[in-house]
């Protein structure tokens, strides 16, 4: 006997960050939505290392809900003091972080978390059953009014819904049975990160340019800290590293689920060997189950479907849509999809075109920030740190990039009498 299918507004596949703050936009736009995600991981657990905030992204999650923004403010880091130093441990630059200038010229200011804490507070935002686990999108059927989403294992069964949102991540399955347009690229960079106890409070953050790799410590909170470190491929089979992103094999999976790959320590410090002590020891004292490792993946701006990333009464939001470079906006514009996509089915009603604005609208903005992580990312792995940290933030700085992120203001997106 066929089992009759969970009947919804809105079926979420993904329930990272960007899942389920399109979740909660969701209902706060449209009064009554019933809306589910379904994520594939059996329960959340402490994973992830940190997140910089941009003014943008606080300004979206503000109209997604201000009180979260508050919370956001309330438990994030500021840092004073950005420092640079070359591959042999000199300082090359100390730059002090006032957050008032910020707030001058935006209104808001940056702010640094946890990627659990942010992941949690969504989370605890939305209503206890939202989020259904131990749920693998498989496929979907649309037809003139919605979508029949069916999971693997038929866990939780079928589940009907107005529209299907895939927001499952780098390498989503409903944007391969949407757009069917293979893996994204992978960037030629190898990605190591940890968060870690402090001893003793950070008192600013490090930023390690030269010998064509990038190390990063910054404080997440008084007594955590985060460390990345990244590497061209090159560098990486040199250093006797087998990483093959082609093979779909672990490494593959990228950001899913990617704690306690084996050895991933030992083999950061192969490639980050002879690197400035003040960062290897940081990495050297890393739990190694504690340690990701995953190769970083991008979509070009000019792949960007001009009709939109979605088709019918499906769309993407965050990683799924747009991956980036990680220059710190991915996040940031995964928040932004978010309270846009909730602001035109506020508009629209849960329809095919409120899909299509949201992307339409999305696509000249996304494809400005791709283009510049690309160019920064690439800047990034030079053979001599003042080079590298000068074009670094030459394009951290455009105005054309700094203005299209921080300029823009999101309609706040109040519980509305608009029903769905
Ligand atoms: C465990 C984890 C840790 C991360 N840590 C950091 C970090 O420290 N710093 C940082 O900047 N970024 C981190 N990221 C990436 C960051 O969240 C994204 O780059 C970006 O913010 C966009 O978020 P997203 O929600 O679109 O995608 P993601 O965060 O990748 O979330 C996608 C979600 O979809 C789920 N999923 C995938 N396929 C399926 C399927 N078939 N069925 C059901 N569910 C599925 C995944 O399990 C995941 O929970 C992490 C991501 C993950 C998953």
């Amino acid at each position: 006997m066929t089992p009759t299918p969970i009947d919804l507004d809105v079926a979420i596949i993904g329930g990272g960050p960007g899942g389920l703050a399109t979740a909660l936009a969701l209902t706060r736009a449209v009064k009554g939505t019933r809306v589910k995600v379904f994520e594939r991981a059996k329960t959340y657990r402490p994973l992830g290392a940190g997140v910089g905030m941009d003014v943008n992204g606080m300004k979206a999650i503000e109209a997604i809900d201000p009180a979260l923004e508050k919370w956001f403010y309330a438990n994030g880091w500021t840092v004073p003091v950005a420092k640079t130093f070359d591959e042999r441990g000199n300082e090359v630059k100390s730059e002090k972080m006032d957050p008032g200038v910020s707030m001058k010229k935006y209104g808001k200011r940056g702010t640094i978390l946890g990627w659990y804490e942010i992941q949690s507070a969504f989370y605890r935002a939305l209503p206890s059953d939202t989020v259904v686990f131990d749920s693998r999108f498989q496929s979907y059927e649309e037809d003139s009014d919605g979508v029949t989403v069916h999971f693997a294992g038929d866990n939780p069964g079928p589940v009907r819904a107005k529209v299907l949102i895939g927001a499952d991540g780098y390498f989503s399955a409903v944007r391969q049975q949407c757009l069917n347009d293979g893996p994204p690229d992978f960037a030629g960079t190898v990605c190591w990160r940890a968060r870690v106890n402090m001893k003793q409070p950070l008192e600013y953050s490090s930023w390690y340019f030269g010998a064509e790799k990038v190390g990063l410590l910054y404080p997440i909170s008084a007594d955590h800290m985060v460390w990345t470190g990244s590497a061209p491929i090159k560098l990486v089979k040199e250093a006797g590293v087998d990483f093959d992103p082609s093979n779909g094999g672990r490494f593959r999976a990228s950001t899913q689920a990617i704690e306690g790959v084996d050895n991933a320590l030992e083999r950061c410090l192969k490639v980050f060997e002879g690197y400035p002590e003040a960062f290897l020891e940081v990495v050297r004292e890393t739990d190694p189950r504690a340690v990701a490792e995953h190769g970083i993946f991008t979509r070009q701006a000019e792949a960007l479907p001009a009709d939109g990333w979605g088709r019918g009464r499906v769309t993407l939001i965050g990683d799924a849509a747009h991956p980036v470079r990680p220059t710190g906006q991915g996040l940031n514009m995964t928040m932004e999809d978010a309270a846009e996509l909730a602001w035109h089915v506020q508009q629209h009603g849960l329809t095919a075109e409120a899909l299509r604005s949201f992307e339409l609208e999305r696509i000249p903005r996304v494809g400005v920030i791709v283009k510049k992580a690309q160019q920064q990312g690439e800047a990034a792995y030079k053979k001599h740190a003042q080079d590298a940290s000068q074009d670094n933030r030459r394009f951290a700085l455009e105005d054309d990039y700094t203005d299209f992120k921080n300029k823009k203001n999101f309609r706040p997106l109040y519980i509305s009498d608009i029903t769905s």
